[in-house]
């Protein structure tokens, strides 16, 4: 059994959106064991969606369609489907209904349009949407050369319905493929991708069962590990053994698993122990802060934010009488030219007093370097973390990617905190 993805949408072809949900798809296809062969992008274009429809039909088992499911005339897929089955599209009344009273929780009348969003073609059955208006379609059409149907699935493109709409109405309806796949993410910080290789010796080697897979995106490594078994409680048997192997050799360097960061770390760890964490940057522009704000903790209830606050300094002296040890340290720099290490620790302990935290972060300025013209610099940063016992000092190097230097230096900084809580 094989699977093709087909996303659908102008706006793709075009290049002003990234299909995002193909790639999605394809993973939760996997681990129920469907390998994905092909992956189409094709515009709102009804010519462009019968050809690819019908390659798809020869080709596959299972086809999902995402994209197009709206109520305006570029939204083809409905037709589309009908189309490629021979047949015309029909009222389906609960969905009508359902519809209806989804504008109507929202306190607006249905648009006449919307109601061709409750037609469907005929033989096939919807999906039910309750995040939007749009149901998926589900349709199994014969076909000459195999013995089975094809199965085609249309999906609303709006990504958070997409995904709902696959988790709880498709997935428990699919069929499963022989071989099941499942995968662990683990992520590290604060080692470089080449010695984190090293450290792993034969882990990393192709054709190992299973077979792990390492990438580095904005100074976090990641290990991917990939098994393939005729179970799923198989396949997390072997992921675990490896897991645990690859926790021996990486020991502290592991921050966390799957999407986790290194704030979903630190922030849990300080509301533990009842303490408090404030910050002051310069070269990361507010981007630690912005971590340390994220929307978990900003939008759920629980336990108050361990954050007291932050500030954040742009280049010139700070205007006006005194009002904080912070704006003192930092004029002071401007008169006198602290060295830039010397500032950072100052920065962290000045910040640390102004807050009455715990802990401060402080993020030192980055000098101006232009890889281009003077390849062998060393421009170096620094970030410090103080606390009750001392003021810990880090200086990092920037070079590579300039467009990834603020992202690595706030987790660096955060690193520094979440070694120091373990
Ligand atoms: P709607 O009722 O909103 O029209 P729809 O099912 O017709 O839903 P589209 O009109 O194709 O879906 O897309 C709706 C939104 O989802 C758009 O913002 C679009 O950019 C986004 N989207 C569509 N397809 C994808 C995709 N493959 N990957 C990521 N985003 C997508
Ligand atoms: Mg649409």
């Amino acid at each position: 059994m094989n699977a093709e993805i087909i996303a659908v949408g102008t706006e793709l072809t075009t290049g002003a959106k990234l299909d995002t949900n193909s790639q999605w798809l394809s993973l939760k296809l996997a681990e129920i064991g469907i390998p994905v062969i092909f992956h189409t992008t094709v515009a709102d274009d009804m010519n462009a969606m019968l050809d690819v429809l019908t390659a798809a039909r020869r080709r596959s088992d299972v086809v999902i369609v995402s994209g197009g499911l709206g109520p305006t005339y570029d939204d083809l897929t409905r037709e589309a489907f009908a189309k490629l089955a021979g047949v015309e599209l029909e009222l389906h009344q609960p969905s009508l209904d359902f519809i209806r009273s989804f504008f109507a929780s929202r306190k607006r009348e249905m648009p006449e349009r919307n109601a061709v969003q409750a037609h469907f073609p005929s033989g096939s059955r919807p999906i039910a949407n309750p995040r939007g208006t749009a149901p998926g379609i589900w349709m199994e059409l014969i076909r000459e050369n195999a013995p089975t149907p094809c199965l085609f699935i249309a999906v609303p493109g709006v990504p958070s319905e997409m995904k709902r709409m696959y988790d709880h109405e498709i997935l428990p309806r699919l069929p499963h493929g022989e071989l099941v796949i499942r995968r662990r993410l683990i992520n590290m910080f604060g080692v470089g991708e080449s010695h984190a290789e090293e450290l792993l010796g034969d882990i990393t080697r192709r054709q190992r069962d299973p077979e792990v897979g390492i990438t580095a995106h904005e100074g976090t490594i990641s290990l991917r590990i990939v098994s393939q078994g005729s179970s799923a409680t198989e396949c997390d048997a072997k992921i675990e053994k490896t897991e645990q192997e690859i926790r021996r050799l990486m020991g502290h360097y592991i921050f966390g698993v799957e999407n986790e960061e290194l704030e979903d770390i630190v922030l849990p760890r300080l509301v533990e122990r009842g303490q408090t964490l404030s910050t002051v940057e310069i070269g990361t522009g507010g981007l630690l802060a912005h971590r340390l704000t994220s929307l978990n903790s900003v939008f759920t209830k629980g336990p108050p934010s361990p954050v007291r606050g932050g500030t954040i300094l742009i280049d010139t002296k700070l205007p006006g009488k005194s009002i904080s040890a912070v704006q003192t340290v930092w004029n002071h720099h401007h008169d006198d030219a602290l060295a830039i290490d010397d500032l950072t620790k100052k920065l962290a302990e000045a910040c640390r007093a102004d807050f009455e935290t715990d802990f401060a972060l402080a993020v030192a300025p980055f000098p101006q370097h232009d890889p281009d013209r003077d390849p062998l610099a060393t421009p170096i940063t620094y970030v410090a973390l103080a606390s009750n016992a001392q003021v810990q000092l880090q200086e990092i190097v920037l070079l590579g990617d300039p467009a990834i230097h603020k992202s690595r230096v706030a987790k660096t900084a955060l690193n520094i905190l979440r070694l120091v809580l373990r």
